[in-house]
């Protein structure tokens, strides 16, 4: 028996269907966030088959850097005539991305493994120790981050920590937050719980000294950890 075949596999910003032609728009493989875990608002995959007529089961499962499963979407392939490209499209809504790394798009064509690819999640730069004279320029710059917060809560006991970070280091945190420690972890002073911080730190270091027009659209979601919620101020 003939299987459909995959002819293409695009994943971009969006699709757009004008009488049955189909339009991809913003093709990419990394998705470029300054924090995690991040909500990307959505994406599209647009997959087109060639092969037999026919109504095939297709869905597509998407895998962390972890290779745990956290999305998963059931579809129909239409195929309705033998000599003509058929397409799917699929949109992630809130899509979320836990970690930076590698994930792993797989298809899935009547229940059988068809093809899988990777798409990238990153930080647009690595975080960094500036020089003091790169802190006074951008201390100098009204355009600039000056100063982010997070919000974390004792995953044992809820106890809520409010960490600043500022752009100058000689300035004091706001009343109510504290300095982010050095290390890699934080310990409640309620219950002794270690609280991880490294991906906090790196998180509120890769968001002071940026314009603030890069956060625009970016902090409209919440992250969607419980344990982190993220601020800032200008
Ligand atoms: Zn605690």
């Amino acid at each position: 028996m003939i299987r459909p075949r995959l002819k293409y596999f695009i994943q971009c910003d969006e699709v757009r269907n004008e009488h049955g032609k189909f339009s991809a728009l913003g093709i990419f493989d990394t998705i470029y966030s300054l924090f995690f875990p991040a909500t990307h608002p959505r994406f599209f995959l647009l997959v087109g088959f060639t092969g037999p007529e026919g109504s095939y089961p297709l869905d597509v499962q998407i895998s962390d850097p972890s290779g745990r499963a956290i999305a998963e979407v059931k579809g129909r392939l239409q195929i309705a005539a033998s000599h003509q490209v058929a397409n799917a499209v699929f949109c992630f809504e809130k899509f979320p991305l836990v970690t930076p790394g590698q994930y792993t798009i797989t298809l899935f064509l009547e229940g059988d493994f068809l093809a899988e690819f990777p798409f990238f999640a990153k930080p647009p730069f690595e975080a960094r120790q500036r020089t003091p004279e790169e802190i006074a320029a951008l201390l100098d710059r009204p355009d600039i981050v000056k100063s982010a917060n997070a919000d974390v809560h004792c995953p044992k006991c809820r106890t809520l920590y409010r960490f600043q970070h500022n752009l100058d280091p000689k300035a004091p945190v706001a009343a109510g937050f504290l300095a982010l420690p050095p290390g890699e972890f934080f310990y409640c002073s309620i219950c002794q719980a270690q609280i991880p911080i490294t991906q906090l730190r790196e998180n509120l270091m890769r968001i002071v000294g940026v314009p603030k027009s890069w956060l625009d659209g970016h902090m409209q979601e919440p992250p969607s950890d419980p344990n982190a919620a993220g601020g800032i101020q200008g």
